[in-house]
Parts: C-alpha cells; sequence; structure tokens
C-alpha cells in the first residue's frame, strides 16, 4: 500500500498542473497591436486568471476597488495584446471581450460594467 500515496499524490499535481498552469506561454505567431480588449471591471472579482494565461503583459490590477469591493483588473498595455482569445475563455464572470479593431473604432463589447476611468 505505500506505493499508493506516492501514485495518488503525484496524480493530484500533475492535474494541478494542468488546471493551474502558472508557467507563462510563448506567444503565438499572432500580430500585436490589432485588437480591442474591453474588461466590464464593475464586475470584475480579481481572481488574476487573464493575468495567468495572458502570454503578454497586457494586464494589470487597478489601486481602486470596483463597486463590488475588489481591486479589478484593467488593460494596461492593450499594443501588446496578439489576439489569443485565452483571457475571453478564462474569465469566470464573462468581464473580458476581445476584437478585431476596426479601423480605430472598437468592437469589444461586455454587456454590463465599465472603465473606472
Ligand atoms: S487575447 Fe487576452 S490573453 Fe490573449 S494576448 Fe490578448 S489580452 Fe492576452
Ligand atoms: S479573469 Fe475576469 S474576473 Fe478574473 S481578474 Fe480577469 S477580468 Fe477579473
Amino acid at each position: 500500500m505505500s506505493f499508493v500515496l506516492p501514485i495518488l499524490s503525484a496524480g493530484c499535481k500533475i492535474l494541478a498542473m494542468a488546471l493551474f498552469k502558472t508557467e507563462k506561454k510563448a506567444p503565438k505567431a499572432g500580430t500585436a497591436g490589432k485588437w480591442d480588449v474591453v474588461i466590464g471591471e464593475d464586475m470584475c472579482k480579481a481572481c488574476g486568471f487573464c493575468m495567468s494565461v495572458c502570454p503578454v503583459p497586457v494586464f494589470e490590477y487597478r489601486t481602486v476597488t470596483n463597486k463590488i469591493g475588489w481591486f479589478p483588473m484593467y488593460v494596461k498595455h492593450e499594443e501588446n495584446c496578439i489576439g489569443c482569445m485565452l483571457c475571453y475563455q478564462i474569465c469566470p464572470d464573462f468581464c473580458i471581450d476581445v476584437a478585431v479593431r476596426d479601423e480605430g473604432r472598437s468592437t469589444a463589447r461586455v454587456e454590463q460594467g465599465h472603465a473606472l476611468n
């Protein structure tokens, strides 16, 4: 039985790594500077998932709270976005939208919430 615990422990570790991968992925060959990234900051619960999965520096935490009392994420460096959509897919509160920039006019939409500044 002594071999069961190490096997279970290794299994749990692999599962945790798959679910909460902390290392940054290498950016794919997307084109930066062509994407609008919008966060509904009033809905953000500051979980940090978007920042964790983003392969390039785009997100940062605000130093003031939103309406629900969290320090929300905001888009600090939109110009770095390569449109991989990982943040859009992982946000548990549907706060993020990413869309191709339409000649200077944003096509990204988030139904509720808005930037704080
Ligand atoms: S789509 Fe989201 S995760 Fe991907 S590069 Fe842009 S901001 Fe980062
Ligand atoms: S994943 Fe969504 S809820 Fe979490 S910090 Fe990012 S925007 Fe906020």
